[in-house]
């Protein structure tokens, strides 16, 4: 059994913590195990972190020494790409398709900030005074903390590490309990592409324990968390208390809408992706469909068959569609909503069970789900399931329809399917998410902003207001010229 050593600030040891498991979720086989973070670790990490971002050589760093790091981190990555995206995929079971998707967004992600940091730029407000010059410029937080989730980690850790160094930060990141292995690859990564020592540390174990004590900890400036809903309401408590800056990326309830005059094809096509790819297993998943009743057969039709078609097979196999859900209580958490919908009157079109495929026995599968017969106001359509299943409903009226789709305590995102663009750009101003798909869905842009409305979080990442997400603003007055302070005259 591979034993991992954790990084602390530049330095690679047994955690002082309990000892934990990454487990393969397509037959429960151990990956490798390592000792956790233990509040000695916390400690070592945050007092290391923040020598090195006093340290002169990395405080009065330019941008483009920061960015050659990034940059180098990136071609890191893309030449390990077939490991890195294998061994994602032995950490979390979504199948090698996506977990290159992932792991090339990563690179993406580096160089773009490697990029930004060198384009952005202080300001210099035009003075509303006479004789002084005013000036505005970006300066890094000091020592960050980064807590990711288990559903897509080597993307959603760099879309928090790479902005966090490019600003001058030093990041502390926690990864999930079920998913510690890409941010230790990601710390050997950053090691050798030169990361100075202390400016990384990566802490694996539970959210409760070294999570928590990472959030709470006097020195730590900024939470940047995703993940759930629950634990982000809760660290904002931490950070309210501490008058810090918090970044949350949080669960989503995602309306997909399909109008008279959609491309039926296309709309189905983008729904089963949108709701099914990762198994369901995704903050945008497109969870509730809204049909128009005019089309809602034809689209219901299609939708069935491409469900269907759909491959649940192991996701090391080229040509998964559908690979095991995270864990065994996850797959139970599910079940238990399909269960509840129909208790609650809805009829499932499709899935709904455990597949009798006997060689997925071993692992966590469960089948693509269609639900109907429910009004929004169900549980199942009001609830984050995080798993493969859908509810469809026919709606008739344009108004109702919006009232329906922004009835939600989440706002993510939300898709639209019609020809009509005027009328897709009207219907997109007026849904409550922070991000409305055209006529596509889950494509995402490193430099457009993304983050939620409501309850789906607060802040933006990506873009550069990402990365000034991680910085603090400075004004700089300077008298050129005398006779401005005139009060002892
Ligand atoms: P989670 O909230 O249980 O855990 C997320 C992280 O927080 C983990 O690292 C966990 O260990 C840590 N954590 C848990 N309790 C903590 C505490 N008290 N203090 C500090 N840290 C703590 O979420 P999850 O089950 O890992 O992920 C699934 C959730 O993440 C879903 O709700 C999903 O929608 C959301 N998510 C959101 C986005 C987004 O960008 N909006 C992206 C991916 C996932």
């Amino acid at each position: 059994m591979e034993l991992l050593n954790i990084f602390i600030g530049g330095e690679w040891r047994q955690g002082c913590g309990e000892l934990m498991h990454s487990y393969f979720p397509a037959d429960g086989s151990v990956n490798a195990s390592l000792h956790a973070a233990g509040l000695n670790d916390l400690e070592d990490a945050v007092a290391r972190a923040e020598r090195a971002w006093r340290d002169p050589a990395w405080r009065n760093s330019l941008p483009h020494q920061r960015a050659r790091i990034l940059s180098r981190v990136a071609d890191i990555i893309e030449a390990r790409l077939d490991e890195l995206a294998e061994r994602q995929t032995r950490d979390n079971g979504k199948p090698l398709a996506e977990t290159r998707g992932l792991v090339m967004s990563a690179a993406g992600t580096a160089r773009y900030y490697a990029a930004a940091c060198e384009l952005l730029e202080g300001e210099l407000p035009t003075p509303r005074i006479v004789d002084v010059l005013t000036l505005s410029r970006y300066e890094p937080l000091g020592v960050v903390a980064a807590i990711t989730p288990w559903n897509s980690p080597i993307a959603s850790e760099m879309q928090k590490i790479a902005p966090a160094i490019a600003a001058g930060n030093a990041v502390i990141l926690k990864p999930a309990e079920a998913t510690p292995l890409m941010a230790l690859v990601l710390a050997e990564i950053f090691e050798q592409a030169g990361l100075p020592a202390g400016l990384l540390s990566v802490l694996p174990g539970k959210g409760s324990v070294i999570g928590d004590a990472l959030a709470r900890h006097p020195k730590v400036r900024k939470i940047s968390f995703t993940g759930g809903t629950t634990t982000g309401r809760h660290l904002a408590h931490v950070a309210a208390e501490k008058l810090i800056p918090t970044s949350l990326e949080l669960g989503g309830k995602s309306p997909t809408i399909v109008l008279e005059d959609a491309d039926i094809e296309q709309a189905a096509r983008g729904i089963c992706y949108g709701i099914f790819s990762s198994g369901g297993q995704a903050c945008i998943a497109g969870a509730r469909l809204f049909v128009h009743q005019s089309v809602y057969q034809p689209l219901m039709a299609r939708l069935l068959e491409l469900t269907q078609g759909l491959r649940l097979a192991h996701p090391l196999t080229p040509g998964t569609h559908i690979g095991p859900l995270i864990s065994r209580s996850h797959r139970e958490s599910v079940m238990n909503y399909v269960r509840l919908a129909q208790e609650e009157g809805g009829q499932v079109l499709c899935g709904g069970e455990i597949p009798a495929d006997a060689s997925l026995a071993d692992g966590n599968w469960f089948q693509p789900t269609i639900i109907t017969g429910l009004t929004n106001q169900a549980r199942v359509c009001q609830e984050e399931i995080f798993g493969p299943v859908l509810v469809a409903m026919p709606f008739n009226d344009e108004q109702a329809l919006l009232r329906e789709a922004n009835d939600s305590v989440f706002g993510l995102a939300a898709g639209i399917w019609t020809r009509d663009s005027g009328r897709a750009l009207r219907l997109a101003e007026q849904l409550e998410t922070g991000t409305v798909w055209i006529n596509t869905y889950k494509v995402f842009s490193i430099s457009t902003p993304f983050g939620g409305f409501k309850e789906s979080g607060l802040g933006r990442e990506k873009g550069i207001q990402g990365l000034k997400a991680w910085m603090q603003q400075k004004s700089i007055y300077l008298a050129t010229g005398n006779g401005v302070n005139t009060w002892c005259d």
